[in-house]
């Protein structure tokens, strides 16, 4: 069973448990950088406190420090970080949920 992709050799596990001691290194088996993309811009790399409560952390919690992460890597990429802010992925957009305007107020 030898069927290797374009991608690398470190399983996803193995990538987390050398990037919480301080050796980030992608792409992992799945393609994927580390979660603060410090295999790529080692001046993003998280400290260690974080790296750790990433790994103890569940899935939610991993999913808001990626957020973070993703801010950090197109503020550093020159980019404006659109991830954050005024976009949210799972909301719908305004329209279709905007309340009819209420004029609750009497002179
Ligand atoms: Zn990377």
């Amino acid at each position: 069973m030898t069927s290797r992709r374009e991608h690398g050799t470190v399983t996803p596990d193995e990538q987390l448990q050398r990037w919480a001691v301080g050796d980030p290194v992608c792409p992992n088996t799945a393609g994927e950088c580390c979660p603060d993309f410090s295999c790529c811009r080692p001046k993003l790399l998280w400290p260690e406190e974080k790296r750790r409560s990433f790994v103890q952390a569940d899935q939610r919690t991993r999913e808001a420090m990626l957020v973070g992460a993703l801010g950090a890597l197109s503020a550093d990429a020159g980019l404006r970080a659109h991830v954050i802010g005024n976009h949210e992925p799972n909301r719908p957009p305004p329209t279709s949920r905007t309340p009819p305007p209420r004029r609750g107020r009497r002179p």
